[in-house]
C-alpha cells in the first residue's frame, strides 16, 4: 500500500495556553478534493499553517507525500501548492507574468518552464485575459490566476485556505467549478478550507472541525446519512420549556440550536400532528426537513455551526505567539501575503 498523499495525525497547536488544535487525524488520499470545515476559530487556519511548513505544530505530524512538515520542511516545499485568503498576486503585472516570475522562484526555466505556463493558462480558461495586467480582472479570474500559480510547479498537494473569501456567490462557484474540473482532468489532490456548507457539499470528502477537534470525517453524503431520518424544527416562544416537554412526552432527545427546538425523528412528516396535538398554542412553526451538514455539526456538538455569541468566551487574539521564527528561503515564502 503506498502512503496517502497527505497524512495528519493526533495534530496539537497551542498559542500559549490556548489549544488551536487538539489531537486532529485524517488522511486524504492522491485525487481527492478533500474539504476541511468549520466555522470561525475553528482551527482551519492554523492547521493549513501547519501542513504548509509555516508553523511548527507543538504535538503529533503531519505528513504530505510521506514528507514530515517539520524534519522535512523543504522537501514538503516542494510537494504542495498554497492559496491563502489574502491575493498574492502582483497587480501590476499579467497573469502570464505572475506565473512566468513563480516559475523563476522555483528554479525552472527556459522551454519546460513556458510549457508549463501555457498548460496552466489553458487550464485555468482565461478566455484570452493572460495578457492583461491581474489589476483589470475580476475577482474569480484572479483567483483562478491563483490556482494555476499554485500548481505551476505540479506539486502534490494544493492546499488552500478559504479561496472564495470575498468573491461573490458566481465567482465562488466558477472556482469550485475549476477545483473540480482539474481533480477530473489532472488528477490534482486539493485540501481545501472552508466555513461554508455548499462549499463542503462539493468535496469528496470533508473533516469537520470544531474548537481544534475534528468531530466528523466522510464524504458529505455518508455524514448526512448518519442522521437517521428528518430533522425537525420547532419555533415556540419558550423553547427550552418546549424542549424538555418534547423530551418527557415523547423520548426523543430535544436541543435548542439558535432559539428553535431540534429533534431526529425518522419519519418528521408523521410526527408533525402528533406534536401539535400534544403542544396547542406552544409550537408557532414546525420545519420537517433531510439532514444538512450544519445538521451533522449540530449533532456532533449540540451547538449551532456559527454561534452568535462569543463562543468560549475567548479574548479576541490573545497575546500574538510567534510564528516559525527565520525567513525560511524557499518559494513557498513568496506565496505568502
Ligand atoms: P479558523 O481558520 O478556523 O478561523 P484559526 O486557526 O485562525 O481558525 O484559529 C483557531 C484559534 O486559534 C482561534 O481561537 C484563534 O483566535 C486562535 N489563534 C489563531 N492564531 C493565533 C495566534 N497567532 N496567537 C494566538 N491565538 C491565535
Amino acid at each position: 500500500m503506498s502512503a496517502p498523499t497527505l497524512a495528519v495525525d493526533r495534530l496539537t497547536h497551542r498559542y500559549g495556553e490556548w489549544i488551536a488544535l487538539d489531537g486532529v487525524s485524517f488522511e486524504v488520499e492522491a485525487g481527492e478534493l478533500f474539504g476541511l470545515l468549520g466555522p470561525n476559530g475553528s482551527g482551519k487556519t492554523t492547521l493549513v499553517k501547519v501542513l504548509a511548513t509555516l508553523l511548527h505544530p507543538t504535538g503529533g505530524s503531519a505528513a504530505i507525500a510521506g514528507r514530515d512538515v517539520v524534519r522535512d520542511r523543504g522537501e514538503v516545499r516542494r510537494r504542495i501548492g498554497v492559496v491563502f485568503q489574502q491575493p498574492g498576486l502582483d497587480l501590476q503585472l499579467t497573469p502570464r507574468e505572475n506565473l512566468r516570475h513563480q516559475g523563476h522562484l522555483y528554479g525552472m526555466r527556459g522551454e519546460e518552464l513556458s510549457a508549463r505556463i501555457e498548460l496552466q493558462l489553458e487550464r485555468m480558461g482565461t478566455a484570452g485575459r493572460a495578457d492583461d495586467r491581474v489589476k483589470t480582472l475580476s475577482g474569480g479570474l484572479r483567483r483562478r490566476v491563483e490556482l494555476a500559480k499554485g500548481l505551476l510547479h505540479d506539486p502534490a498537494v494544493l492546499l488552500l485556505d478559504e479561496p472564495t473569501v470575498g468573491l461573490d456567490p458566481g465567482g465562488r462557484r466558477e472556482l469550485w467549478d475549476h477545483l473540480a474540473d482539474l481533480r477530473a482532468d489532472s488528477g490534482a489532490t486539493s485540501l481545501v478550507a472552508t466555513h461554508l456548507m455548499e462549499e463542503a457539499e462539493r468535496c469528496d470528502r470533508i473533516g469537520i472541525l470544531d474548537r481544534g477537534r475534528l468531530v466528523a470525517l466522510g464524504s458529505p453524503d455518508e455524514l448526512k446519512r448518519a442522521i437517521r431520518g428528518d430533522v425537525v424544527a420547532l419555533d415556540s416562544a419558550d423553547p427550552r420549556g418546549l424542549a424538555a416537554a418534547v423530551e418527557d412526552r415523547f423520548g426523543l432527545e430535544a436541543v435548542v440550536v439558535d432559539g428553535a427546538v431540534r429533534l431526529e425523528i425518522e419519519d418528521g412528516a408523521a410526527f408533525v400532528p402528533r406534536l401539535a396535538e400534544a403542544f396547542p398554542g406552544r409550537i408557532d412553526s414546525i420545519t420537517v426537513g433531510k439532514p444538512t451538514l450544519e445538521d451533522v455539526f449540530v449533532h456532533e456538538t449540540g451547538r449551532p455551526f456559527e454561534e452568535r455569541t462569543a463562543g468560549r468566551g475567548r479574548p479576541e487574539r490573545e497575546p500574538e505567539v510567534e510564528e516559525e521564527p527565520g525567513a525560511p528561503a524557499t518559494p513557498v515564502e513568496g506565496l505568502l501575503p
